[in-house]
Parts: structure tokens; C-alpha cells; sequence
């Protein structure tokens, strides 16, 4: 068994606008946009990272706008909601918050215990605000969200999946153990990891339909480890297991092993290190359009093509 993942380091998903993306992610959760760069294999789109104040893994929410492209279809085979841990007692806060900003899809309702305020991203995408303790984590206050209500990190992410049997086999490979089941949805835990730790599987009938990747859509979901040894690690187990997994690929931030999961899921095993400051000072992380040494040549024709963001 896997003893190195440490919980979520980021989710990735798929955006029509990008200053839409880049409003509803900074002033209406309140995150703090920690990089903006480019999809590393298509320039002329941004990847934008929203976080804590420094990125720290187990926050970070990050964006392709594509533009124009087809509005993803909600179905089995894909993360359907991405959470987020908030303090407890501010969910009054977020509903009055989000519905003032005419956020739709608002649902308040509890699971394992803790209370839950599910709401639809600007592209449809699902999330939910989770009350929970802050575990050592703070939230970032220059988007205008006290840190009182603040946004910590992830909570964790529940897959919607017709085949569930495979998936928990993988996840306990990987460290999660299972703990309690509500309903169709089990939970997993993953001990000793950071404190975006819990993964739940919605079991959803044979009648489901398929996910469509488009826009509102995760396009992969990526687990922490804290340095390329144990990255190296990982690949190997899960190789050994008959996993087909890519090689390792350096993303200026973090480098990424990436593996598609029974489920239809596509995993990242991302490291901890080096993390965002990297090439800009913390206190001006996601300012300045930063891009990856091969497309440096290229910077005046690349910001022509990208949509100017607004701060
Ligand atoms: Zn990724």
C-alpha cells in the first residue's frame, strides 16, 4: 500500500470566460489568485490558480478558460462536486453572500456530520462550502471575505461514479481507508495527510448518464506528495499494480505523474515542492503572466492572444 499521499493538492477544471472565472474565484469565494499562467500544452489559454495566501496544496483551484466550448454534461465517471472547508457557524454568511451575487444551485443540507451549502460554479460546475475546523489553515482576507467566514482549503471532493468497487479498491491502495456510508455515498479518509483529506464515492444508478467533459467540468483531480521521491514512489506502486502512468512532467509549480482511474476519473500525483513562489515574491503571487521558460521567446504574441484579467 501507498503510505505517501497526504490528501488533495489541487483540482483542475475547464472555464468558459476567463474574467468571469477569475471574479467569481477571487471576489465572490474571496480566494487569492496565487499564479497566472498558460495551459502548458496550449498557450493561448490561460491556467489560472486560485488559493490560500501562498498556494498551499490542498487549496488550490485551478482554471482553463477555454472560450468557446460546449457546456459539460453532469453524469457518472467524474468529480461532481469539489468542497471546501469553511469555519463553522458561517454557512448563513455564504447563503445570504452567494445569493446576493446570483449564485444559483443553493442547497444547504448535511453529510458525515457536517453541515453543507452546495451552489453552482459561473459554468455550472458543483461545489459545496463544508463547516469544519481549520486545522492549522487560515483564509486568505484580501478578497474582501473576512477570516472569520473565509474560505480554508478543500475539504475534500465526491465522485460521482456508476462502478464504485474498483475506485474504493484504489483509493485504499493509495491510503484511504473507508469509513462511514450515508446513503449511496461512502466516505475515505486518508490519516496523517494534510486537511484535505476525505474523498466521498456517490454511487449512482446504471441509468446514469456518462459525464460530457465541457465547460462546469473537472478535468482532473490531483494528490499531494511532498517531494519527487515519493513521487517516484508512487509511480512505481502504481505501475507495479498495472496502472498505465505517465511520466513525470515538470509544471514550474509541482511535477505531475497523471493516471486515468477505473471510475473514468483522471488522477495527478503532484509534489508539494516547489510551489508557488518560485518565480514571483508571496506577496505578488498571480500578478504578473508568468510562462514557462520554452514559451518565454513567445511572450509578445502569447499576451496578444490571452484576454487582458482584471485585478
Ligand atoms: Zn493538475
Amino acid at each position: 500500500m501507498i503510505k505517501d499521499i497526504k490528501g488533495l493538492h489541487h483540482v483542475t477544471s475547464m472555464a468558459a470566460d476567463a474574467n468571469t472565472n477569475n471574479d467569481f474565484f477571487t471576489h465572490t469565494l474571496g480566494l487569492r489568485r496565487v499564479k497566472k499562467t498558460v495551459n502548458f500544452d496550449a498557450p493561448d489559454v490561460y491556467h489560472l490558480y486560485y488559493g490560500d495566501e501562498t498556494g498551499t496544496p490542498g487549496s488550490v483551484m485551478t482554471y482553463f478558460p477555454f472560450g468557446q466550448m460546449p457546456k459539460g454534461r453532469r453524469g457518472a465517471g467524474e468529480v461532481g462536486t469539489t468542497e471546501f472547508a469553511v469555519p463553522t457557524g458561517s454557512l448563513r454568511f455564504w447563503r445570504d453572500h452567494l445569493a446576493a451575487k446570483g449564485v444559483t444551485g443553493l442547497a444547504e443540507g448535511t453529510a458525515f456530520g457536517e453541515k453543507r451549502l452546495a451552489f453552482d460554479g459561473p459554468d455550472g460546475d458543483g461545489f459545496a462550502l463544508v463547516e469544519s475546523d481549520a486545522r492549522g489553515r487560515s483564509a486568505w482576507t484580501g478578497g474582501g471575505i473576512g477570516d472569520d467566514t473565509g474560505v480554508f482549503g478543500f475539504r475534500g471532493a465526491r465522485f460521482a461514479l456508476r462502478e464504485v468497487d474498483a475506485t474504493a479498491e484504489l483509493l485504499g491502495f493509495m491510503g484511504y481507508q473507508k469509513a462511514e456510508t450515508e446513503g449511496d455515498v461512502t466516505r475515505f479518509v486518508i490519516e496523517g495527510g494534510n486537511a484535505a483529506d476525505t474523498i466521498d464515492v456517490e454511487r449512482l444508478s446504471n441509468a446514469a448518464p456518462t459525464a460530457d467533459q465541457g465547460t462546469g467540468s473537472v478535468h482532473h483531480i490531483a494528490f499531494a506528495v511532498d517531494d519527487r521521491a515519493a513521487q517516484l514512489r508512487v509511480r512505481q506502486a502504481l505501475m507495479d499494480t498495472g496502472y498505465q502512468v505517465t511520466p513525470v512532467i515538470d509544471r514550474d509549480y509541482f511535477w505531475a505523474i497523471y493516471f486515468r482511474t477505473p471510475g473514468g476519473v483522471l488522477f495527478e500525483i503532484a509534489t508539494n515542492e516547489p510551489g508557488f513562489d518560485r518565480d514571483e515574491d508571496t506577496a505578488h503571487l498571480g500578478q504578473a503572466l508568468k510562462l514557462p521558460s520554452r514559451y518565454e521567446p513567445h511572450r509578445d504574441k502569447i499576451e496578444a492572444l490571452l484576454p487582458p484579467i482584471a485585478a
